[in-house]
């Protein structure tokens, strides 16, 4: 399958469920003026810390840096602004196995059918939250593989017609790469994926740039753990908001979804729903404008601090076009890090 296909086909479950969450979560544009809720001003040391950790993710990517694009930085605006998101979030866990390098071997021939399910035998190691993971588990040689060599027919040696000018002739040898049989390790696989269907407010264009962006987690309703219906009650912050009460009725209608959702994630997904939840939260997103560069601006989504240059027309595309972005962007946001400390004081008030 193609990247584009399996996005659709992720959207294809993603966007419904997100209409559902902002149907449901209608005041999430008062979050972020709630005097109980919001997440207030920003430290700019805090600031600092965060635009210098975005520039670093992008020269870890090891693209090739220039430096003198100074004369770009005569003006730069710096804004930050409050968002809320509402979210529910999956983990899906699927396994299959794989057979790694193969070696020679005198064993007798098996096929073990590896009851990779079977939990006692192959506990899984669940992780922490929501990730993409994939956790490989090699089986010891009981559960090993061991077949004929295809390539010599079992016989340890291989026989070859040799043509030369003068005819043909016959030639035997060593096959180079068993004793007559093979033996391969098993592994099982066992990958983690997440779904974490989102609507922001603001809105934005790509909601999986704000993946992992949360500061402030509002309320939290557990739906799943350990593959079964939790029955754990809301996490919510201490505040005498009332519209905390609306995220309480919310969290029972998403509830009430969340189990019509489930097959179709699983489905995608090709594995079972191991946690859910959903989440209101809040964060900050930092914008900085480069004005001699005709307006273009570099967003970074707090918490998970990384350069997003939205083009017009926005689409998926520019995401997953990110990490090709023209060296010369690049070569001015690293600038901007090295002289930040130098500059940033008197650009942020
Ligand atoms: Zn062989």
């Amino acid at each position: 399958m193609t990247t584009e296909f399996k996005y659709k086909k992720l959207k294809q479950i993603y966007n419904p469920v997100a209409a559902k969450i902002r149907e449901h979560t209608f005041y999430l544009d008062r979050i972020p003026s709630d005097p109980c809720l919001r997440l207030g001003s920003l430290q700019t040391d805090l600031l600092i810390q965060r635009i210098g950790q975005g520039c670093k993710n992008i020269e870890e990517r090891g693209i090739f840096v220039t430096r003198n694009f100074g004369r770009f930085l005569n003006l730069i605006e710096i804004q930050h602004e409050e968002f809320a998101v509402a979210m529910l979030r999956y983990l899906t866990v699927r396994r299959y196995i794989t057979r790694s390098n193969t070696s020679g071997t005198s064993r007798w021939l098996q096929h073990p059918e590896v009851p990779m399910w079977d939990l006692n035998l192959f506990p899984i190691n669940s992780p922490h939250g929501y990730v993409n993971w994939t956790d490989p588990l090699w089986l010891p040689s009981q559960w090993d593989i061991v077949e004929t060599c295809g390539t010599c027919g079992g016989t340890g040696t291989i026989t070859e017609t040799v043509s030369d000018g003068e005819g043909s002739r016959t030639e035997t040898r060593t096959c180079g790469t068993c004793g007559g049989r093979l033996e391969y390790t098993q592994i099982i696989n066992t990958q983690w994926q997440r779904l974490l269907p989102l609507v922001t407010y603001p809105e934005t264009p790509t909601p999986e740039m704000v993946e992992d962006a949360e500061e402030q987690v509002i309320y939290r309703l557990p739906l799943t753990e350990k593959f079964s219906s939790s029955n754990e009650s809301a996490q919510v912050i201490r505040t005498s908001s009332p519209l905390i009460n609306k995220m309480h009725q919310t969290g029972e209608q998403l509830e009430y979804l969340h189990k019509l959702h489930q097959s179709e994630i699983e489905k995608l997904h090709g594995g079972y729903l191991y946690r859910a939840d959903f989440q209101i939260a809040s964060f900050r997103t930092i914008m900085i404008e480069f004005t001699n560069l005709g307006g273009s601006v570099g967003w970074f989504f707090v918490r998970r601090p990384e350069f997003y240059f939205p083009r017009l027309p926005l689409c998926w595309i520019t995401v997953f076009t990110f990490a090709l972005l023209p060296p010369l962007w690049i070569a001015l946001f690293v600038f901007l890090w090295e002289t930040s400390v130098k500059i940033f004081p008197f650009l942020v008030e």
